[in-house]
């Protein structure tokens, strides 16, 4: 409608026009070297519309004869790149499908036609590792450490391979470059800290864990776990090199930090009795027994009170389950100092007590020594330990990554090296004897903070 109205807009104009001319009569001479031409003007306006439109269609017709060629290029150019990236979508589906071939033939194909190396040199290094290629990954993500835009990428790329190969040394020095370039992101800073407690480095896996809690990649919670399990590392080493004021400080500190982790809280006790602070020793370990009654406690708090009579140990005892009192361990550490002070009727009171809370190998053995200590009956005790052999085993420490299971506490597994995985818990294996004091469990796993490359590009930031 509008077009239709244009165009008789436009036919009025010049039928106006030439009415206007016709009008108004007269003639136009151009006299040009000795040439003269005379005609009417409205001749005159003819021609030169004529000449114009003319002019216009040779303008044309030449860009169209030199112009060719380079727009013929430019559309060759764009074809290109579309078959490029359509190359490119391709071979990503087929990496997310895990169909290695055309992941391949899709790389190359894109490698080909576009230029752009970033993101070519991914998806080349992802078919390979699809068709197993370990070295042809890592030449490509050794290629992309080039370039700074893929430079993070080909880290992950690189890091990921050593770790899947177990080299932990290679993966930590990979991990610090990384995060060099991006030092916030949550995975690589769960990845660094898991390395560098692994790697026994405590001081600096401190300062990653503190990132990792503050980026989210840790849980507050679990922050304050490993927190104190690196702390009770470091009393550790302190003691180590004859650093014993350290040692002191670093207990200290874990147990504050956590008053129901029993390693810190015994660790404490011990160093605190070592160096005679018996009272303190006494009150740490009461403190935890309140929160969870534990042997490693029961074992520490008869070191406290070694100096004691047997008496006034039952005594301590007997406040000490007053703490915590219907829990088997609390029963348990009262009967074994009614035994040590020949208060046999209480230890049997106790075990009886025990073994109806949570029957358990420990208080077989204990019902063994009773009947040795009180009726000396060989046969009686004889009979506990046989059935002590089908009781359910006791508690230990045992590794929620690898299931491996350890007399004692370590920050790190004597099996799979993982850092902070020990648990207090009933075994599903059998607790073996030294040296290694650990039990075979099934392989490790890798940490769950390492995923797989991602099957798109992240964007370069
Ligand atoms: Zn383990």
């Amino acid at each position: 409608m509008a077009r239709a109205l244009w165009f008789l807009i436009k036919v009025a104009i010049v039928v106006a026009i030439a009415v206007w001319l016709a009008e108004r009569p007269g003639t136009v001479a151009i006299a040009w070297q000795g040439w003269v031409v005379e005609t009417s003007v409205g001749v005159a306006v003819l021609v030169t519309v004529a000449a114009l439109g003319l002019a216009a269609l040779l303008y044309r017709l030449w860009r169209a004869v030199w112009g060719g060629p380079s727009s013929l290029r430019r559309y060759r150019r764009t074809r290109r790149r579309e078959r490029g990236y359509q190359a490119l979508t391709k071979g990503l589906v087929a990496v997310a499908a895990g169909d290695a071939g055309t992941a391949r033939s899709m790389a190359r194909k894109a490698d080909g036609l576009l230029n752009e190396p970033p993101l070519t040199m991914l998806l080349s290094a992802q078919a390979a590792q699809l068709t197993g290629d370990d070295a042809a990954a890592r030449r490509y993500f050794t290629a992309m450490l080039e370039r700074p835009e893929t430079a993070f990428l080909g880290l992950r790329g690189l890091l990921t391979q050593a770790l899947r190969k177990g080299d932990r040394v290679e993966a930590l020095t990979l991990a610090r470059r990384a995060r060099q370039i991006q030092p916030d992101t949550p995975w690589l800073l769960a990845t660094l800290y898991d390395l560098e407690a692994r790697s026994g480095d405590w001081a600096a896996a401190e300062a990653t864990l503190e990132a990792a809690v503050r980026a989210g990649a840790v849980t507050p919670e679990d922050g304050r776990h490993h927190r104190a399990a690196l702390l009770l590392e470091r009393s550790f080493e302190a003691e180590r090199r004859g650093r014993s004021d350290s040692a002191l400080h670093h207990a200290r500190a874990a147990h504050d930090l956590l008053p129901g982790f029993v390693p810190a809280a015994a660790r404490l006790a011990g160093l605190l009795a070592g160096g005679d602070r018996l009272k303190q020793a006494a009150k740490v370990v009461e403190r935890t027994w309140r929160l969870l009654p534990h042997p490693e406690l029961a074992d520490v708090y008869r070191q406290v009170l070694e100096g004691y009579d047997p008496l006034a140990r039952v005594k301590m005892f007997q406040k000490l389950l007053s703490q915590s009192p219907n829990h088997v361990e609390s029963h348990l550490a009262l009967a074994r100092a009614c035994l040590d002070a020949k208060l046999w009727g209480e230890a049997r009171t106790h075990l009886t007590k025990a073994m109806e809370l949570q029957p358990s190998r420990r208080i077989h053995r204990l019902l063994a020594e009773l009947e040795r200590g009180e009726h000396q009956d060989e046969d009686a005790a004889r009979a506990w330990l046989v059935q002590a052999a089908s009781a359910p085993a006791d508690p230990a420490w045992t590794c929620r990554s690898c299931g491996a299971v350890s007399r004692d506490w370590a920050g790190l597994c004597g099996h799979c090296s993982a850092f902070d995985s020990l648990d207090w818990k009933q075994p599903t294996v059998a607790l073996h004897p030294a040296p290694a004091d650990a039990v075979t469990g099934p392989a490790p796993a890798l940490p769950t903070a390492i995923g797989t490359l991602p099957a798109v590009p992240e964007p370069a930031r």
